[in-house]
């Protein structure tokens, strides 16, 4: 069998973005000039799907399915015919015969869901929609269905977000992303992204943040997969171009500063740094947007963060510096996933990047035994013991602790 000519290639390419008349008319003649290839066909029966011929849709099906056999596309998408024809039974055995034939297409699994919930099994009926959507970040409506039948708080996309990362958490997690997705595997690929989550959710296990609301999030901030993380979410996060560390201790914990040292992610000195403001120097800020500067930028990005030398037995200071948001990043990985048992680690950061948000964010950081936490201590003077206090309320809650801290003397002097 030959392939579509490739001109024909080009009419489907330019259908994605066609008018719902325009892609009925496309696949239409793509369907009548090869009759033999099952994803012509159903892409037209889909089309008709969407213009509410569903007759017209199961007879391409049922023709597609005389010559082809009962392969797994043309199974899947009469489910869906027979779902829009109100008929549940045959719908929901039909998607099961795809599913069995190892389809496990994001609408055949929003489906399911929609008939186990008109069923009234909602715990099973959520369990798909969640699949639906883990599979295609895209279809946030699967996600808004799992948290509905969950009993979970939603937020869609175009609304304001919770705020479930305050810019410390993010700066990690973009880190995370890039470091992983660039990290080949066994044979020497590139993972790169699978137009998923996938390792948002992998960082959402080891740094302790629910998942769901961290889809939520990364939704209303432009993202619906791995890299649209980074491009998106990131590139718009403006904030974590600059982080003023006031400050921090970690340790003692002599394994994981050698690693740390190790892998380049810090370095011991025994001066006291001069903080030295950036910027200044590339005026080349008229083609923003653009990522032709990444070669240049990833060099200074990933700058180490300076550690106090410090004897093994004795809690390292992490000095006053600027750092970037991925430098950062790697600093927080490092101490969640290397430190021995028993280690606290805590920070005061200022992200400085964004000079149109005034006051800037004062954050404090805390990770004890891998556990971490954010707070944002924002109109707060900073506690003096600050460890200890933050140590405190990641078991009592921050709310506790933010209400027994008194305000800074004036928010308004941080304005400019
Ligand atoms: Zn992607």
């Amino acid at each position: 069998m030959k392939g579509p000519t490739a001109k024909d290639l080009e009419l489907i390419e330019s259908l994605e973005f066609a008018s719902p008349a325009e892609q009925l008319e496309g696949w239409k003649s793509i369907a009548r000039k090869y009759p033999d290839d099952s994803i012509a066909q159903m892409n037209y029966a889909s089309a008709l799907l969407d213009t509410g011929d569903s007759r017209a849709a199961r007879e391409v099906c049922e023709r597609a399915m005389a010559r082809r056999g009962r392969q797994k596309e043309i199974v899947a998408q009469l489910a869906l015919v027979a779902h829009a024809d109100g008929d549940s039974d045959q719908a929901l055995e039909l998607a099961d015969e795809a599913i069995r034939l190892d389809y496990q297409w994001p609408p055949l699994l929003a489906l399911r869901g929609s008939v186990l919930s008109e069923r009234g099994e909602t715990a099973a009926a959520a369990v798909e929609f969640l699949a639906a959507y883990v599979a295609e970040p895209h279809a946030w409506d699967c996600l808004r269905q799992y948290c509905e039948l969950s009993g979970r708080e939603y937020r869609a996309p175009d609304e304001k977000p919770a705020p479930t990362l305050g810019p410390l958490a993010r700066a990690w997690l973009y880190q995370f992303i890039d470091q992983v997705a660039h990290t080949p595997t066994a044979n020497g690929e590139l993972p790169g992204c699978d137009h998923t989550f996938r390792f948002v959710q992998r960082w959402c296990g080891i740094a302790g943040y629910d998942a769901i609301d961290v889809y939520q999030f990364l939704n209303a901030k432009g993202a619906f997969c791995d890299c649209e993380v980074i491009f998106n979410t990131e590139g718009d996060d403006e904030v974590l171009d600059c982080l003023a560390v006031l400050g921090g201790t970690l340790g003692p914990a002599p394994q994981l500063r050698a690693a740390l040292v190790a892998a380049g992610v810090a370095v011991e000195t025994e001066a006291t740094p001069v903080i030295v403001p950036r910027g200044a120097s590339d005026g080349d800020e008229a083609g923003d947007g653009d990522q032709d500067e990444d070669e240049d930028e990833d060099e200074d990005e990933n700058q180490p963060v300076l550690l106090r030398a410090a004897a093994n037995s004795e809690p390292i200071a992490v000095l006053p510096q600027l750092a970037s948001g991925r430098s950062w990043g790697s600093l927080a990985h490092g101490v969640a996933t290397q430190a021995e048992p028993g280690v606290t680690f805590w920070a005061a950061v200022i992200p400085l990047g964004d000079p149109r948000r005034a006051p800037f964010p004062r954050c404090a950081w805390v990770s004890v035994d891998g556990k971490s936490r954010e707070w944002r201590l924002t109109g707060k003077q900073l506690p003096k013991d600050l460890p200890s206090v933050v140590e405190r309320a990641m078991a009592d809650g921050f709310e506790k602790l933010a209400a027994e801290i008194p305000s800074a003397p004036s928010d308004s002097r941080q304005r400019r």
